[in-house]
């Protein structure tokens, strides 16, 4: 989401004569877009602004913008603190984007800028061109959090949940087709809460479907509740819609989901998975794991391990749990360090002992990927597969968005290695 909040960001910029410089040294303003979620993204807005100070000693001072949910989080702080600083915008507050810089370029210094706007945000962003189209383009659908798991900081960083209008989004993304984008994702907290006067995330999936250029969609991040039948379904009918679905369940005990305020048990989600199987057998899933959550007990944590194995994730992102200022589970009683410790080396060694099992069988196999770059001054090409996995081939064709049938012959833990086995562009979903 920061990603596309900083083109958006850029997309603004620029009409007061801004630009990108490739040199950093030579900027005259620069914009911090940071993320709040775990611990240290305050310290490392304090390192940053000290590298900025050295390059620029005996220079004059570029404009320092910190934007993102730290400088929603802690606006006020890190301007007391760090000098350095112009401005702090918070998420909700981009269309004020030009305004802040302008003053700051005046020299008003100290501007906080972090009230929750976010229909005006969006109001006002909708008439600005979203010109920075990628082969893979990201499209935030959704802000915002009204479900307060007692760990996370996003309800109070983004604000309670927004859906933007339907028809601005299909407009936004003919417009990021238009610009060469083959493959959108569909962004949000709680991106299949999506809910714009009773239109839901299958409505735009089925909308955007029909944009001919597009050649493949995807969302994230899903929450279990909100895995309605209406998106199982449309697994089946959209060929567009990747069969990899990011659905975060944090923990595989019933109880921490409960002290997490999770609002699902085991069996509903497991429920999601064994429907969605139905209508997609080769659907698979990544998932996002908070270890040592307090009042994790060894048998709290065999559970996860035994949902790990049971629902075979080919991708998982874990973390231990890091309590952030101002939630709930902050002033919970926290487990021994060092257990937690142990149990993320435990709980990763098993998660890629599955990865690798998974990427072994695609050896041999053959893969549709959509390529997004040519790497470097190289003859190699970067794509993703359908499953998102990184696959790179050797060629003398600009494969640049387009979309081949790869044989995979070799591969390591990040990445697959492909041959073409095809010369023309794969027609499938045209
Ligand atoms: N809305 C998504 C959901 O409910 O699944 C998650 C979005 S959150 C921005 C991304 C991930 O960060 C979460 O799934 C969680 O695993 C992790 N996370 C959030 N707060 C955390 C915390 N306090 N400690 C450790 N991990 C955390
Ligand atoms: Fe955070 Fe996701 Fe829970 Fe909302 S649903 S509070 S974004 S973890």
């Amino acid at each position: 989401m920061n990603e596309y909040d900083s083109n958006r960001i850029y997309d603004l910029v620029k009409k007061i004569n801004y630009r990108k410089t490739l040199n950093p040294k030579d900027a005259d303003c620069y914009v911090l877009n940071t993320c709040h979620i775990r611990e240290k993204a305050t310290e490392k807005v304090y390192h940053d602004i000290g590298r900025i100070k050295k390059a620029f000693r005996n220079k004059q001072k570029p404009i320092v913008v910190i934007s993102g949910c730290v400088a929603q989080a802690e606006g006020e702080i890190l301007l007391r603190r760090e000098k350095y600083i112009d401005a702090v915008i918070g998420p909700q507050s981009y269309h004020q984007f030009n305004e802040t810089l302008l003053k700051a370029e005046k020299g008003v210094k100290k501007i906080n800028s972090t009230e929750f706007e976010v229909i005006e945000k969006f109001d006002q962003l909708n008439h600005i061109k979203n010109s920075e189209s990628k082969v893979s383009s990201f499209l935030t659908i959704q802000e915002g959090c009204n479900k307060f798991c007692k760990f996370c900081v996003v309800p109070y960083t983004r604000g309670a949940e927004y859906s933007r209008s339907i028809i601005e989004l299909v407009q936004e993304c003919k417009s990021l087709v238009s610009n060469g984008a083959k493959e959108i994702t569909l962004l949000g907290q709680n991106v299949n809460a999506y809910n714009f006067k009773g239109k839901r995330l299958s409505d735009l999936i089925k909308e955007i479907s029909k944009i001919k250029n597009l050649k493949r969609i995807r969302y994230t991040t899903s929450h279990p509740i909100d895995f309605t039948e209406d998106l199982i379904k449309i697994h089946n009918t959209s060929e567009k819609l990747m069969p990899l679905i990011h659905l975060p369940v944090q923990s595989g005990s019933n109880k921490i989901l409960k002290m997490m305020n999770r609002k699902h048990t085991i069996k509903d989600y497991l429920n999601i998975i064994a429907k969605l199987k139905i209508f997609k057998n080769n659907i698979q899933f990544s998932s996002d794991f908070i270890i040592g959550y307090p009042g994790e007990t060894d048998k709290d944590f065999d559970l996860t391990i035994q949902l790990m194995k049971k629902v075979k994730y080919i991708n998982s992102f874990s973390f231990i749990f890091s309590p952030r200022p101002g939630t709930p589970a902050a002033s919970m009683k926290p487990i021994d360090e060092s257990i937690a410790k142990k149990r993320l080396i435990i709980f990763q060694k098993i998660a890629n002992e599955i990865k690798l099992n998974y990427r072994k069988n695609l050896l041999n196999k053959n893969s549709l990927v959509l390529f997004e770059n040519k790497i470097g001054s190289k003859n190699e090409f970067f794509g993703r597969d359908e499953y998102l996995n990184s696959v790179i081939v050797k060629t003398n064709e600009n494969l640049e968005g387009k979309i081949k049938e790869v044989k995979i012959v070799s591969g390591n833990q990040n990445t697959l290695y492909g041959e073409i086995i095809q010369k023309k562009e794969t027609e499938f979903a045209a």
